[in-house]
């Protein structure tokens, strides 16, 4: 098979973004990370102080020119040419994207992008709809999941790790109300497509999730060899 769309969807800190950069790194793929996408409009949204306008932000996301790059381990993110990586994974950014991603508009955009980049090659994406409105015909689909109580802790950790004044409750709140609205929206909400495989990582090693994903690309492309 020349070129190969591994999809991957589910709620907050369940492991996700480990996994499917650590995929791209070891098979040589595209990483996509929609996420970011989300964050980036939502970051951009707030600094101008319209983030409740929605008219505004729909204006914003079809006239902005939006760009990935992955490097070293990192998605770094440029809006209309400017770099907005650091500025994206803030508490602030994180309690507002979720009403941001409800509009239909923004999600319009930002799938054409997603599925643009699709083009070049082999590709790991990972978001919410990614399984079931970006790519719903990708080779491997996945839905992953971690109990509620180990993605707050990830998510937690993550938050401390690099600086970021936040109690455990905070946090708490902040996934589980994310989760609501993430799952809970009328357009693309976060759902398993039913032919994904569900991915427990609750007591999963990134090593052990990894090796999961890898079987499952193999026995895909095992089964599109002519016989
Ligand atoms: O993956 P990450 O936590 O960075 O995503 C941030 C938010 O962006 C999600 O909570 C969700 O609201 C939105 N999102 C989405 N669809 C995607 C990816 C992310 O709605 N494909």
């Amino acid at each position: 098979m020349s070129k190969i769309v591994v999809a991957i969807d589910g709620p907050a800190a369940s492991g996700k973004s480990t996994a499917a950069k650590e995929l791209a790194a070891l098979l040589g793929y595209t990483y996509l990370d929609t996420g970011a996408m989300y964050r980036a409009i939502t970051f951009l949204a707030q600094r101008s102080s319209f983030a409740d306008d929605e008219s505004k932000v729909i204006k914003l996301t079809q006239n902005l020119d939006l760009s990935l790059r992955f490097e070293n381990g990192v998605t770094r993110v440029f809006a209309n040419g400017e770099e907005v990586t650091d500025f994206i994974r803030t508490p602030e950014v994180s309690n507002k994207v979720s009403e941001i991603s409800r509009i239909a508009e923004v999600r319009i955009e930002l799938v054409r992008l997603q599925r643009n980049l699709a083009k070049k090659g082999s590709i790991v994406a990972e978001g919410r709809d990614i399984t079931t409105v970006v790519f719903p015909n990708a080779d491997v689909k996945i839905y992953m999941t971690a109990s509620v109580e180990t993605r707050v802790e990830r998510r937690y950790k993550e938050f401390i790790e690099k600086g970021v004044d936040v109690t455990m409750d905070e946090v708490s709140k902040l996934v589980r109300k994310r989760d609501q609205i993430d799952s809970g929206r009328e357009v693309s909400p976060l759902m398993k497509a039913e032919d994904a495989v569900e991915l427990d990582t609750t007591c999963l090693t990134v090593e052990q999730e990894l090796n999961k994903i890898v079987e499952l690309i193999k026995s895909v492309e095992q089964n599109s060899r002519p016989k």
